[in-house]
């Protein structure tokens, strides 16, 4: 799978750091009890509230492609089951994680806890907006697919850091982005393989109006 989307992506096959990091990272640990027999499998499962841990396959890609590395700062938005945020810890100094839907961020939190991540830092809001108090970031993941590129995401990367994150509408097919932030502030954006994530949902605004 790897050596067929190398073309589109660039990378061939998988880093080493990244196979070690996917191999030490248990998923069972990161499903519902009745998925637990389909942990395994290379596929994406239901964790609840209509949200999916992804395939085991993209989070290597989306890891190899934000290629985290011994005292980096990563933010991830979208924790969901906490498992690409335990893989991201594997390699990263420090996980940041954002999760809009209650639940699921505190059931995130629960998995990365039992299985002993203690540099993963899970927080309930919405990852639109990033997280300014403990940016920048070397880099960042987004696993929820935007309409288009969140701007305070740019903004909280570090120069050279690596923005990765699916873009595209609810129905359509999404392309995989990775945009790496020049030292001068510019980017570079390179398309790698079409996907399908959940869509990156936003709270509502504050309502404080009244008339
Ligand atoms: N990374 C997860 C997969 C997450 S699925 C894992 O390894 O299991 C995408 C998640 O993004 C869902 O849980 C969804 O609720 C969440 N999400 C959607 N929009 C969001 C937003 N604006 N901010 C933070 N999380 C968001």
């Amino acid at each position: 799978m790897a050596r067929a989307t190398g073309f589109e992506t660039g990378y061939p096959a998988f880093s080493k750091a990244v196979m070690a990091a996917m191999g030490k990272v248990e998923r069972h640990r990161f499903v519902p009890f009745d998925e637990v027999r389909y942990a395994y499998e290379n596929r994406p499962l239901p964790i609840g509230h209509g949200q999916t841990i992804s395939q085991p396959y993209i989070v290597a890609l989306m890891t190899e492609l934000a290629a985290p590395k011994p005292g980096d700062v990563v933010l991830e938005v979208g924790t969901g089951s906490g498992y690409q945020a335990a893989v991201l810890a594997e390699l990263a100094a420090e996980v940041y994680t954002i999760e809009i839907v209650e639940a699921v961020g505190k059931q995130g939190a629960v998995n990365l806890q039992a299985a002993g991540y203690r540099n993963v830092h899970p927080r309930i809001g919405d990852g639109y907006h990033g997280w300014p108090e403990v940016a920048p970031f070397d880099s960042i993941l987004v696993t929820a697919a935007a309409p288009e590129v969140p701007p305070a995401l740019i903004e909280q990367l570090k120069p050279g850091g690596r923005l990765v994150i699916p873009v595209g509408g609810r129905w359509d097919v999404q392309e995989l982005l990775v945009i790496e932030k020049n030292e001068d502030g510019s980017t570079t954006t390179k398309k790698t393989i079409p996907v399908r994530f959940v869509p990156l949902t936003r709270s509502a605004p504050p309502s404080g109006k009244t008339r």
